[in-house]
């Protein structure tokens, strides 16, 4: 049981933040509530006031401009999953989406929930991490948009001030021949490990390589070393590299056993996982040539 609190409905994310500001920490901003009516029923937090931000229109805009797909915090999961838009300009994103909890949890929790509460063990943080998506916030009145690798901090941290909001994640268009795949394993409720990729072939060789990983560490990692080192291999030899990579990735991704595995456990299969998730992205970025 949780103790009673009030809840307040701003119209606008100025009042919203406003009212964080005013309130301090006896105030919480949700949206669908997923995350942190469960905080509430186990006691691990205790607000006098709830802001319930779902209601503000301005957080539930899902647009494509014709360079980056625009989506408001408050945009659900089962939104992305089911969008036309999604699915046109960006498909794996809606498939990842698909796989994201259970159709219940789905269908009240965002995007903007999601990211702002860096669980670790998360999908779609990962996934946008090799579409160098930005995030904007806004406190007040002031806005401010910072790439989403800058945003998520570690395990439940984000670079949000306390009267800050995550209003909308902007996610630019792929370079033409450029192809995304992500695979996770999931042993227990929540992802245990996620990997994602973008790349290309030219003339046989990696191109335009961004590899993430989520879940075996603190937050999703993008491997920019990794990257450098396996653009302008064939698949064959960068799947060598990506044998011999567990030293890097151990030091990189920072993994913590835990429920879902060992650190030795979760490092084999992120690099099992690369290999294959690379050779996935080149050839869903053969069949990509609009960009
Ligand atoms: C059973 C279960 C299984 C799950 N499995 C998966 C999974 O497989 N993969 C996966 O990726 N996720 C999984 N999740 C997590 C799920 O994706 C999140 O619960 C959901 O996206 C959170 O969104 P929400 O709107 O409900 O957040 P809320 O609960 O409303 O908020 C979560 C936190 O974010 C803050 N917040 C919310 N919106 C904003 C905003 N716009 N600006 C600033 N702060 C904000 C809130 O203050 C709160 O601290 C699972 C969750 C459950 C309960």
């Amino acid at each position: 049981m949780h103790n009673p609190f009030r809840v307040l409905r701003p119209a606008t994310v100025a009042e919203a933040s406003r009212e964080l500001s005013r309130l301090g920490e006896s105030a919480c901003v949700y949206a669908g509530g997923s995350e942190l009516l469960l905080l509430l029923r186990h006691g691990l937090v205790d607000y006098e006031q709830l802001i319930d931000i779902k209601h503000i229109p301005e957080l539930s805009t899902l647009e494509w401009d014709g360079g980056a797909l625009h989506i408001g915090a408050n945009v659900t999961h089962r939104r992305l999953e089911l969008s036309p838009l999604v699915l046109e300009h960006l498909p794996d994103l809606a498939q990842v989406e698909s796989q994201v909890a259970n159709v219940r949890v789905r269908n009240v929790g965002t995007l903007g929930g999601n990211l702002s509460f860096s669980d670790p063990h998360s999908d779609p943080g990962t996934l946008l991490l090799v579409h160098e998506a930005t995030v904007r916030l806004q406190r007040g009145r002031r806005k401010r948009r910072l790439p989403l690798e800058e945003f998520l901090v570690g395990s439940y941290e984000t670079v949000l001030e306390p009267d800050e909001l995550l209003t909308a994640v902007d996610v630019p268009a792929l370079p033409a021949g450029v192809g995304v795949a992500y695979q996770r394993v999931e042993r227990i409720e929540r992802p245990s490990v996620g990997v994602a990729v973008a790349a290309g072939l030219r003339d046989g060789r990696l191109a335009d390589v961004r590899m993430a990983v989520g879940c075996v560490g603190p937050k999703p990692v993008r491997l920019h070393a990794l990257e450098g080192r396996v653009s302008g291999l064939s698949l064959s030899d960068a799947a060598r590299v990506m044998a011999e990579s567990r030293p890097v990735l151990q030091e990189q991704l920072e993994p913590v056993g835990d429920i879902h595995g060992s650190v030795e456990y979760k490092t084999h299969i992120v690099s099992v996982l690369l290999a294959r998730t690379l050779a996935q992205a080149a050839e869903a970025g053969a069949g990509r040539s609009d960009g």
